[in-house]
């Protein structure tokens, strides 16, 4: 029982909560290991939304709201953390959710479908083909999800189907605390955030931009800017860490 009033509560809670959908096969082993990773770059920007940060969630979701078909895809470890800040942003920007896996098994798929249908999601299913440029499993997608997408929000992607993706002309999305990762430095948009932070910011955007503020953010919406920041602010933090 890790005590609420541990200065690293949230980060503990996530911590078993990885752990306990790894035991039930819900997150490959090699989630846990990416989690880590993801939690040491979280330190680095000191555990919160920077106002840079900010300003990329709120463009999410503007580039969400504006595409003609939006698609969330889902892997374990976004389905053990997330379930409900994807069915939240879901009903916000009318977005399709589909499960999509590195580590793909047909247990896998239906266990994380489980996770987000309670979370009350709607999940997309169907025969999924190999459809992408690659030659790992996240290659198989669905005809009418992914492929047909034209804004994909890929939270803690790998690099290579975050370029497939793009090599195919599509807009896309990530949230990777890594601002080095292939992922961050491909996609079109890269929000270097933690995942439960980030996705109800994304989803408060959607209900609350104006159309103008829309425009405004598409329009301004430079990728490297945002990595930059989050560098700069990475290293301020490192070079006065012990003042
Ligand atoms: P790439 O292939 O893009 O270079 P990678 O090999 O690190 O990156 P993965 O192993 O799939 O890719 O890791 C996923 C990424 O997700 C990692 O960069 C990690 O920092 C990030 N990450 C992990 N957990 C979270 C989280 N809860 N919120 C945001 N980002 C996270």
């Amino acid at each position: 029982m890790i005590p609420e009033d541990h200065p690293r509560y949230r980060s503990l809670v996530a911590r078993e909560r990885i752990a306990a959908c790894a035991r039930h096969g819900v997150v490959a082993l090699e989630g846990v290991a990416a989690h880590g990773r993801g939690e040491a770059f979280d330190y680095l920007i000191g555990e919160t939304t920077t106002e840079s940060a900010a300003r990329a969630e709120q463009t999410a979701a503007a580039l969400l709201l504006a595409a003609a078909h939006p698609v969330i895809s889902v892997n374990g470890n976004t389905a053990a953390l997330a379930a409900d800040g994807v069915a939240a942003l879901q009903r916000a920007c009318g977005a399709a959710v589909e499960v999509n896996l590195f580590h793909r098994t047909e247990s896998r798929i239906e266990k994380i479908s489980a996770i987000l249908g309670k979370a009350g999601a709607r999940v997309l299913d169907g025969e999924a083909e190999r459809l992408l440029p690659l030659s790992h499993d996240r290659a198989l997608c669905l005809r009418n999800g992914i492929y047909a997408a034209d804004v994909v929000l890929v939270p803690l992607e790998d690099g290579d189907r975050c370029a497939a993706l793009r090599d195919m002309g599509k807009t896309v999305i990530a949230i990777d605390l890594n601002p080095l990762s292939r992922t961050a430095r491909t996609a079109s948009l890269t929000i270097v955030d933690e995942l439960t932070r980030a996705l109800p910011r994304i989803t408060g955007a959607c209900e609350t931009l104006t159309p103008g503020e829309r425009e405004r953010l598409v329009f301004g919406c430079d990728n490297t800017v945002f990595l930059r920041e989050a560098l700069d602010e990475m290293t301020r933090r490192l070079c006065h860490a012990l003042d």
